[in-house]
């Protein structure tokens, strides 16, 4: 598919240009992107998810990590923050909540990267850090879910302006389950008519404090929890209004739902990736170990998404693509320059590229160094 495909320059809509374009900001996009800025090379970051972090973020976003490189321990949302304010200084673009759903080709070797909302990237390089792939809402498996999706059913979204008055329900046991529960039966404005929170048992994963809140306001009687598994929705002609439960005791119990919000989870989806005209194997993109390149000339595959000979899935091997990767993009991004290896310790351009100097001098003068 990348190959033959014509220039699509006859749509309307402008091309970001950019060096490169990083798919994925999970942990090795994020040092990706700072790698290629230690080289002067911009780029861009897209990301199906909302917020930068991949899984350390969205699986294990509070649990600690004992296997990073001199950080004796740190949690994955600890780890996405240090990433992100490692890179700070490149400024990468990020686009979030959209999916890459294009690559192609073009006739001068730079590649059109198209997300699924129509944002467009011309771009000479293109880092895929797409990791087990793009992160999407489990969906409800009960007849008549797809049909209500996006008008009375949600997926990990909730408009609080459009609750006023209605029955809410919401299916889920982590923290945003609990937390947009609580926010809704304590609202003040636009306050909804009912608010429950589903779970198929009295047991929940999101932290002590948030069940303590959601407890609170189901003692005051502003929410109710109710323990089931929704086994069928109710209509009244097109509408949704109220939802079949089977309890754990095996009771059929239905409640009023104008509007059902569902924070059941992501599942990783490898989606257009596969299409792309890359070699692959078992669903992992195929590179080389010099520089972590794809069949395809100019696009590099780091981290999870990729195999080679004794590949591990590890964020310290990832790292170490990263920088490799970097390395080989810049004979598509500068053709014909020599690269030089440079140490951040001592290279004035690095130190310049990081704003670093201003805190060296105030290291070398004995004062405090600023904390970053
Ligand atoms: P990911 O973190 O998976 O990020 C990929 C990102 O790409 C996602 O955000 C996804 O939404 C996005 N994406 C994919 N396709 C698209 C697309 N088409 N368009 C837009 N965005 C897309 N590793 C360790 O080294 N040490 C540990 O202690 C450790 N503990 C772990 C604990 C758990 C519970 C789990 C699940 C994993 C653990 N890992 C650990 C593994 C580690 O998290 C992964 O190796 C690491 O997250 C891989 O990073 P990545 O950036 O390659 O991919």
């Amino acid at each position: 598919m990348i190959l033959g495909v014509p220039d699509i320059d006859a749509r309307h809509r402008p091309a970001i240009e950019t060096d490169a374009v990083i798919i994925g900001a999970g942990p090795i996009g994020l040092f990706q992107a700072f790698e290629l800025g230690l080289l002067e090379i911009g780029c861009h970051i897209v990301d199906a998810l909302d917020a930068p972090g991949g899984q350390c973020a969205e699986l294990y976003g509070d649990k600690p990590i004992y296997d990073i490189p001199a950080v004796l321990e740190c949690t994955g949302r600890g780890l996405v923050d240090r990433l992100l304010r490692q890179v700070a200084p490149f400024s990468p673009g990020f686009h979030l909540g959209q999916e890459v759903t294009g690559l192609q080709r073009q006739t001068d070797g730079r590649f059109i990267v198209e997300t699924g909302i129509g944002q467009r990237f011309m771009a000479r390089t293109v880092f895929i850090a797409a990791g087990v792939g793009a992160f999407r809402p489990r969906e409800l498996k009960v007849d008549g879910a797809q049909r209500h999706a996006g008008t009375q059913v949600f997926y990990r979204t909730v408009d609080p302006s459009a609750t006023a008055a209605q029955h809410v329900a919401i299916v889920g046991d982590g923290d945003d389950a609990l937390d947009w529960a609580t926010r809704l039966a304590n609202a003040t404005v636009n306050r909804p008519a009912s608010v429950t929170l589903i779970h198929r048992r009295d047991h929940f994963s999101a932290t002590p404090d948030c069940i303590a809140q959601m407890r609170a306001a189901c003692a005051a009687g502003r929410m109710r929890f109710v323990a089931g598994q929704i086994t069928g929705l109710v209509d009244e002609g097109a509408r949704l209004t109220g939802l079949g439960l089977i309890s754990p005791d095996s009771q059929v119990l239905r409640i009023a739902a104008d509007r059902l919000h569902a924070f059941l989870g992501l599942s990783p989806k490898l989606g257009p990736i596969a299409d792309w005209g890359l070699a692959l194997e078992r669903k992992q993109v195929v590179v080389d170990t010099e520089k972590f390149e794809t069949s395809e000339p100019g696009i590099f595959a780091v981290g999870d998404i990729n195999t080679y000979p004794g590949k591990r899935k590890l964020i310290v091997c990832g790292f170490h693509e990263a920088t490799l990767a970097a390395y080989g993009a810049c004979a598509h991004v500068f053709p014909g320059r020599p690269v030089h290896l440079q140490y951040t310790t001592t290279s004035p351009r690095l130190h310049a590229l990081l704003g670093v100097g201003s805190r060296l001098a105030e290291v070398t003068a004995g004062a405090e160094p600023r904390q970053a």
